[in-house]
């Protein structure tokens, strides 16, 4: 792509199916087993050259971008900065991010942003950084970076960041369930310190959620999703409970809080199945709903 002006990468939203959570490490981090799964719903990020780095959001009206920094507080400068200075270079872009992942709602729309930044600035500098390098420059920016470059399904571990593709044959199909207000990953973290002061070491991934997934048996798969990090999100926000019933009760084959929350997804067995769960859902009153695929392509570039 050497001579293009501006680079547009696509990455997804992440949810968990399991996610393991051991105790606080001394450095401050949680071990994490977790079997990520990228759905359809994506920012975009467009890199351009610039003198100076420089950062806009726009976002789909349903999502609230109040509190996405536009400084270096924002991941995605921060991604571009930890590329140039990889490479030795001085060089400087700007990014735009259209956001269609909402903000702190557990599925990791700030790591995509970094994930497609990384990416985006790669192609756009034809810098040819290897797939290596990529992944460990994405760890360092968060636990969740280096999956939003592969996407697909994969199991993460460490707190996270060393990721592994897992044998998927499912076409599944979640709804997706928004909160008006955000829930914050640190407090849940805390939340989860304070229920379980006897946290294990290594978490683990149950062999029967790997089978549901290789086999791609939906009722299997809905049997074995487990999140370590409900319990807190429950406690924090209980009103959770009702919306993972009301899914529940309209159809879905099982619900789950998406990583901290406070998003809700809801395994479907069906498309139609999962349109049903989006319409009880509608109809109960919730305006940030959709039906989404898994599993999706990781961080790509796209053209218009
Ligand atoms: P995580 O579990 O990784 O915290 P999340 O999906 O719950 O993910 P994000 O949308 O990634 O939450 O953002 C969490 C916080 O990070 C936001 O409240 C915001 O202040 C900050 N942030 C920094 N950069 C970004 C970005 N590019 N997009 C969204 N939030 C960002």
């Amino acid at each position: 792509m050497t001579g293009s002006t501006t680079v547009t990468v696509r990455a997804a939203a992440k949810i968990n199916l399991r996610l393991g959570v051991g105790a606080v490490r001394p450095d401050g981090f949680h071990p994490l087993a977790t079997v990520y799964q990228a759905i359809g719903m994506y920012d975009d990020v467009t890199a351009a050259d610039a003198d100076e780095w420089a950062l806009t959001v726009t976002a789909h009206d349903r999502i609230d971008v109040s509190e996405v920094p536009t400084d270096d507080g924002n991941i995605a400068l921060k991604a571009g900065r930890l590329l140039a200075t990889h490479h030795g270079l001085t060089r400087a872009a700007s990014i735009r991010i259209d956001k269609g992942i909402p903000v702190a709602g557990g599925l990791a729309g700030g790591s995509a942003d970094a994930a497609a930044t990384l990416l985006a600035l790669d192609r756009l500098w034809d810098l040819q950084t290897s797939d290596e390098d990529l992944l460990r420059l994405a760890g360092e920016l968060g636990s969740d970076v280096p999956f939003a470059l592969i996407g697909g399904t994969a199991r993460g571990d460490g707190r996270g960041e060393i990721v592994k593709l897992v044998e998927d044959n499912g076409s599944w199909w979640w709804v997706v369930v928004e909160s008006d207000e955000g829930l914050s990953t640190p407090r849940i973290y805390a939340t989860f310190d304070e229920l379980n002061p006897d946290g294990v070491s290594d978490p683990e991934i149950d062999a029967a959620l790997l089978d549901a997934l290789r086999t791609g048996d939906a009722t299997a798969l809905a049997a074995s999703l487990r999140n370590d990090l409900q319990a807190p999100a429950l406690h924090v926000r209980p009103a959770l409970g009702d919306v993972l019933r009301l899914g529940e009760e309209a159809g879905a084959l099982s619900g789950i809080v998406s990583g901290s929350g406070p998003t809700c997804v809801f395994l479907c067995a069906s498309r139609p199945a999962a349109d049903a769960v989006r319409e009880a859902f509608i109809d109960a009153g919730h305006t940030r709903v959709q039906a989404a695929p898994g599993p999706v392509a990781g961080a790509h570039e796209v053209s218009f």
